[in-house]
């Protein structure tokens, strides 16, 4: 028998959300729905993580995010639910009255790991994005309040042509914050995502090398959706230089600007680490890879998840990276890296074939490294 097991299980209590976000995967709606998530949904999954624990030793650490999961009359008896279980769990909420001292109280009672709240840019364009002014004061005073409470907070920032630019500004709020994670999403054409652009694979070489200096200067960076990240760790391992073109420099000179310095100081790259396995449980019960990834394995309403994870060939060739089509079935990074999954079935509606964020060419640039 071959398990699936995910480091993280994010659960989408609802697609529910006070925002419309302009590059929002779920497609939020206004209000919960009644086929939303329910006690006996949560507690089948719950009692899954305990049968994969005890399968795996692993247990998956699980993210509460929606929409805004604080918008579903479950998510109080949901926390208590997983406190009650020993799962540890973090939460991704949007920015709302909702967030406030009472809930942050109750969050840490149940013994919350840490929370994540969203950071696209400067105020015009984070508020552009949600569609709601004053809302990048708001995340401002949110981010306060949570760190106040000695609560672990991690930025997210979504990644696509209109905000490329603009990261820079973004560590600068992380360094004033002294927040030490910051989870870097690439777009991909789903839900309301379909309507963004997402940056060019050629701008996205220089963004990941502009991170690995910004990883090496301090923040930890995950990438979410752009593997290749693991694949340029691997390329500064083996030497290659880590100093890219026109959109490094020009992010190197914005960083520099306003006083975000020391990023190409920094040259002792992190390695590559393991990667991180996840599963998504949506709020009709759909399991998949991810909320970006919209290939259905099952669902927790007609099978249990660990039974959707077992012995399932989708993440059997995910896993292997054997299957793979095009340039990603030929690279020798596909162990470390394997393409963006979620980006393939986007836009080819071919889940194993190569990932168009890549500007890595197997060909020509391993007849490079062996001159
Ligand atoms: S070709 Fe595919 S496997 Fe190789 S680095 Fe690019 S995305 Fe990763």
């Amino acid at each position: 028998m071959v398990v699936y097991s995910p480091d993280l299980l994010f659960i989408e209590m609802t697609k529910a959300c006070d925002y419309s976000c302009l590059h929002c995967r779920a497609s939020s709606i206004r209000f919960p729905s009644r086929t939303d998530l329910g006690m006996k949904d949560i507690n089948e999954i719950i009692s899954s993580i305990g049968k994969l624990s005890e399968l795996t030793g692993r247990p998956p650490h699980v993210i509460l995010t929606g929409g805004d999961p604080l918008m579903s009359p479950s998510f109080r008896d949901t926390v208590s639910a997983l406190h009650d279980s020993s799962v540890g769990f973090s939460v991704s909420p949007a920015v709302t009255e909702k967030l406030n001292t009472d809930m942050l109280s109750f969050l840490m009672d149940k013994g919350m790991n840490s929370m994540s709240i969203s950071l696209d840019g400067q105020p015009e364009i984070h508020d552009e994005i949600r569609k709601c002014n004053g809302l990048f004061r708001e995340t401002l005073f949110s981010m306060s309040t949570i760190k106040d409470f000695g609560i672990k907070l991690q930025i997210n920032s979504t990644v696509m042509r209109r905000n490329l630019m603009d990261f820079p500004f973004i560590l600068k709020i992380l360094r004033e914050y002294q927040i030490r994670t910051w989870e870097v999403f690439f777009l991909i054409g789903t839900g309301r995502g379909k309507g963004e652009k997402p940056i060019l694979n050629i701008e996205s070489e220089d963004f990941l090398k502009y991170l690995l200096h910004v990883e090496a200067s301090g923040t930890a960076v995950r990438t979410v959706e752009a593997p290749e990240y693991r694949r340029i760790k691997q390329m500064a391992m083996e030497g290659a230089t880590m100093t890219g073109g026109g959109i490094f420099r020009e992010l190197i000179k914005r960083s520099e600007e306003i006083n975000v310095t020391g990023l190409l100081r920094s040259q002792i790259f992190p390695t590559n680490g393991r990667k991180i396995r996840t599963a998504f449980v949506s709020s009709n019960g759909d399991v998949s890879v991810s909320g970006l990834f919209n290939l259905k394995l099952g669902n927790i309403r007609e099978d249990p998840l660990q039974n959707v994870l077992e012995n399932n060939e989708i993440l059997m060739n995910i896993e292997s990276g054997d299957m793979f089509h095009g340039k990603c079935g030929r690279c020798r990074y596909r162990k470390i890296c394997g393409g963006s999954r979620a980006r393939a079935f986007a836009e080819k509606n071919d889940y194993l074939e190569s990932d168009s964020l890549c500007a890595y060419s197997p060909e020509i640039n391993e007849d490079v490294i062996a001159a």
